[in-house]
């Protein structure tokens, strides 16, 4: 999942400028679950834009605004209340505004309410962590358990831990968990500690040049 948060109120009306109509776009997943992009999200931001002498024309939310197809089939049953803005304000991430852009026909400004901030996993209470970082070549399997240190340790070691863990708490961020500490604890766990013998290889780093594509229909 994609993790946002909300931009405040003065950015968003910065970035809207002198334009008075807007039609908003939110997000049926991830922003729906980070509370920026739902519905309540966005008859927040339209009772906001209103206080300050704007008019919301409509608003859509499909469900993945990142998809294309959602996009052009949300567009197309809002014709009116699109035509009618002078301004798009996406609350989605950095994909959904830029695919929103990419699909409108409508040659309106696209503005963004959100900061992307990380993919990540939902815990049981709600909280959000960044437990993988898209490196192109996953090393969670010579690792030898499901904890990745290219992004749970802040320094992306592949041989650790470094001489700063203390307690099993990582040197960078004291209320975290050393990522090395619990890779260690699950190898012990199942009885694996062998995986620690071999030294793992210096990572391929061209996996990481951007921006990736991956091509399906040539
Ligand atoms: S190694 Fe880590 S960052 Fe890379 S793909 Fe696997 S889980 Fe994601
Ligand atoms: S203490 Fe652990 S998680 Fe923190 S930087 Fe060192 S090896 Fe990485």
């Amino acid at each position: 999942m994609i993790i946002t948060e909300s931009k405040k109120i003065d950015e968003i009306l910065k970035a809207i400028g002198d334009k008075k109509n807007v039609f908003l776009v939110g997000c049926g997943e991830c922003s729906t679950t980070c509370k920026t992009g739902g519905e309540p999200e966005l008859l927040a931001i339209k009772g906001e834009l209103e206080s300050k002498g704007k008019a919301v024309t409509g608003y859509c939310i499909p469900n993945a605004p990142c998809v294309a197809p959602q996009v052009l089939t949300a567009f197309a049953k809002n014709r009116k209340a699109v035509e009618d803005a002078d301004i798009i304000l996406v609350l989605a991430c950095g994909l959904g505004a830029q695919s929103v852009k990419e699909m409108s026909r409508f040659n309106k400004p696209v503005k963004i309410g959100c900061n992307t901030m990380f993919m990540g996993a939902t815990d049981k209470k709600g909280d959000f962590y960044e437990l993988c970082s898209a490196c192109g070549a996953c090393v969670l399997s010579d690792v030898g358990v499901a904890i990745c240190p290219v992004t749970r340790c802040p320094k992306g070691l592949l041989n650790g831990p470094c001489g700063g863990v203390n307690k099993g708490k990582c040197e960078v961020d004291k209320e975290c968990d050393c990522a090395w500490a619990l890779i260690y604890e699950g190898l012990s766990k199942s009885g694996n500690l062998d995986y620690l013998i071999e030294i793992q290889k210096p990572k391929d780093y061209s996996k990481q040049i951007k921006p990736h594509k991956r091509i399906m229909n040539k």
